[in-house]
């Protein structure tokens, strides 16, 4: 039990740092959870679980293949 008081000062220290390493390991990842808009259904999808093509030099996001489906049969 000598070293119960270290591990508890170990554990609030992982703690309140983790967040602040988070950040600075990976500062991109709140522009990839972006929303974007599905133009076939209208609906906002996070932009990576979102099916993304490539359109006149434009991403266009789907929240599902079956919209994705759809778009390539409009155009
Ligand atoms: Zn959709």
């Amino acid at each position: 039990m000598r070293f119960a008081p270290f591990l508890f000062w170990a554990v609030v220290v992982v703690a309140l740092l983790l967040p602040s390493l988070r950040r600075r390991m990976w500062p991109r990842r709140p522009v990839t959870d972006e929303l974007v808009k599905d133009p076939v259904c209208q609906t906002y999808v996070v932009r990576s679980r979102a099916i993304s093509r490539w359109r006149a030099g434009e991403p266009v996001y789907f929240c599902s293949a079956e919209c994705l489906r759809r778009y390539a049969a409009l155009t």
